[in-house]
């Protein structure tokens, strides 16, 4: 029931109800003050909280005892971190999700193409991952979307299915240009703050600390110092018996459209 499609007709009715009210003067008008405040601090906390799939649905994670995990890098692809982190995870033998923004594979087509031949899954991240992309419209989203999996497609011949949204926000906008693009929307459930925080050491305990099994963990390979971050993860998750498994296992989502 807490859904953005439920919401909205109950705040209108709200609104009405209260202006029928005010009207026949049974109750003050500044009433109406009320559900304008109470709505809108709602979807400010929602659009920022993917995982309660409020606006659309988001897979954030697995609900199981199986003692597996997927690793996520967004923002990218980066012409020097990102090679540096494929060597790595083809090292460990891990094969990752990587959400790409398509303004940036226009100069890093040979590393999309990498990322793809090492096994990975290559993801939507927006054409533009603008600041204010939250308050883009439809239209103007539809557009991100279509542009970035087209570019994708020319490059490693598969359109993605999957979507993550930047900064994890949502809003009905988005919802609905995720819903005309047929796309899958995967957030996460740990989050690892690698952009914000230099300290490595920091970052590999906060996602030690957050991990347990079917967790959907997220990185970017835009960051300088991932590989160290990883060096400090990688090892003792396995030690605690976690195996690394692709989103699209995880989600049992088919990762390429068609
Ligand atoms: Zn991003």
């Amino acid at each position: 029931m807490f859904k953005y499609r439920y919401i909205r007709p109950l705040y209108y009715f709200a609104l009405c109800i209260i202006s029928v009210l005010a009207y026949f003067k049974v109750i003050s008008f500044f009433y109406i003050l009320f559900p304008i405040v109470l709505y809108f601090t709602l979807m400010a906390v929602c659009s920022a909280k993917i995982e309660w799939g409020f606006f659309v649905e988001a897979f954030c994670g697995k609900a199981t005892n199986e003692k597996v995990l997927a690793l996520t890098f967004d923002d990218g692809p980066d012409k020097e971190t990102t090679p540096i982190l494929l060597d790595y995870l083809k090292q460990e033998q891990i094969k990752a999700c990587f959400f790409c923004i398509g303004d940036k594979i226009e100069s890093s087509e040979k590393i999309l193409k990498r990322i793809n031949e090492d096994g990975h899954i290559i993801g939507n991240h927006t054409f533009s991952h603008a600041n204010l992309i939250d308050f883009y419209p439809e239209k103007k989203l539809d557009l991100e979307l279509n542009k970035t999996n087209k570019i994708i497609k020319s490059v490693i011949g598969k359109e993605p299915n999957f979507f993550r949204p930047p900064y994890g926000v949502t809003t009905p906008a988005f919802a609905r240009a995720i819903t005309n693009t047929k796309m899958k929307v995967i957030g996460w459930n740990v989050r690892s703050f690698d952009t914000i925080n230099k300290e490595s050491k920091e970052v590999a305990e906060r996602v030690l600390k957050k991990s347990i099994a079917g967790s959907v963990i997220l990185f970017h390979d835009t960051t300088p110092h991932i590989v160290d971050i990883l060096r400090m993860v990688i090892p003792e998750l396995r030690n605690r018996g976690f195996k690394f498994v692709s989103v699209e296992e995880l989600a049992n989502l088919k990762a390429y459209k068609n």
